[in-house]
């Protein structure tokens, strides 16, 4: 039987191997956490604390701290100032876009979508190719800021880095989070996905992450 999720416990001084399923829950000395691991990136985030019960025996358990390993070239800014352009083309309506690495190059793919001014979706399946489909999905809110709101939070539940850009007149903010399935994310800085251009800036600055 293919095991989905599998719950382990870090111990021993490393995680064993990823066990090739959709995604692992992880209890450390030091919270829960999750891992999932696809072609294009590994990630290990930090879900939350530990739960009372749990935390009396936590201290047999190894300490854990996140990661995020990216295993693509960046997205050249060039794909960004075209995204950007085209997000100012089609305004006040959202757009949603993929990115994904064929053959050693990335492509931008306008799927069919329904659009308003306060929201986009897919229209018809997911978009699947590859091991979990595109890798990037970005979608424009803009004159309004870079914010995921409840709706995207509730929209985008695959396993893969979701950004959305925002107040794309005034000041272009890009604003980036890997997905983790089922709604589970862990806001990263853009430029470990992206080559930022000059005139859009990242939602949230190397400082604001260190903190
Ligand atoms: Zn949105």
């Amino acid at each position: 039987m293919f095991e989905l999720v599998k719950y382990l416990e870090a111990k021993g001084g490393s995680l064993p191997p990823f066990f090739g399923g959709l995604y692992e829950e992880i209890t450390a000395r030091n919270g829960t956490f999750r891992r999932v691991k696809r072609l294009e990136f590994e990630v290990l985030l930090r879900r939350g604390d530990l739960i009372s019960a749990r935390a009396s025996s936590s201290c047999f358990l190894d300490t854990l701290t996140p990661y995020f390993r990216w295993k693509l070239p960046k997205v050249p800014a060039e794909a960004l100032r075209c995204i950007l352009f085209m997000f100012r083309k089609l305004a006040p309506l959202e757009v949603l876009l993929y990115l994904t690495f064929e053959r050693g190059e990335w492509e931008v793919v306008f799927p069919s979508q329904i659009q308003t001014e306060h929201s986009v979706s897919p229209v018809g399946s997911p978009f699947l190719t590859g091991q979990n489909g595109a890798v990037i999905e970005i979608h424009s809110h803009h004159e309004m800021p870079a914010q995921f709101s409840r709706v995207d939070d509730e929209d985008e539940t695959g396993c893969r880095i979701y950004s959305v850009l925002g107040t794309i007149f005034t000041r272009p903010t890009l604003r980036t989070r890997v997905g983790a399935f089922n709604s589970t994310f862990w806001e990263i800085p853009s430029d470990w996905v992206f080559d930022l251009p000059t005139g859009i800036s990242d939602a949230l600055s190397e400082n604001s992450y260190l903190k």
